[in-house]
């Protein structure tokens, strides 16, 4: 092995370690809207001791009226937060955003081939329907 090799592989190893520990980590985010809607608080995706069965994902509950955080590695879908068999999952094909430039929060599942964006787009509000709810990244949590 010469020197170009264990260069590189050292810097594989960093890559992959490195991807790792980000992987594991969720986005704590809130949601707010111009009609005063606000929740705070959500913890987003996975952490560190439960990411290979949990990836909680920012839904929209039409019967309470809230944002909720929906278990989609669930075969359910279900939530504890909405009565709803199916809340419908902000970013997927329910509910895109409108007029995304990035991603906020995103959570890569590969081995189950599942992408969840969060993205500076305005979303539909689930208080006053309009489409003018955004997501704001406050942390992340492990
Ligand atoms: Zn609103």
């Amino acid at each position: 092995m010469n020197i170009c090799a264990i260069v590189f592989n050292f810097f594989l190893v960093m890559v992959l370690l490195l991807s790792a520990s980000v992987a594991w980590a969720g986005d704590v985010l809130e949601a707010q809207c111009s009609c005063g809607y606000f929740k705070t608080g959500l913890f987003a995706f996975a952490g560190r001791s439960n990411y290979r069965d949990v990836c909680m994902a920012p839904a929209l509950c039409k019967a309470t009226g809230e944002v909720v955080l929906c278990n989609i590695l669930d075969d359910s879908k279900a939530s504890p937060d909405c009565p709803l068999e199916h809340p419908a999952i902000y970013g997927g094909p329910d509910l895109p955003p409108l007029n995304p430039t990035r991603d906020i929060a995103s959570w890569f599942l590969q081995s189950r081939g599942i992408a969840v964006h969060i993205t500076d787009g305005a979303y539909t509000c689930p208080r006053c329907g309009e489409v003018s709810l955004r997501f704001r990244k406050i942390g992340s949590w492990d």
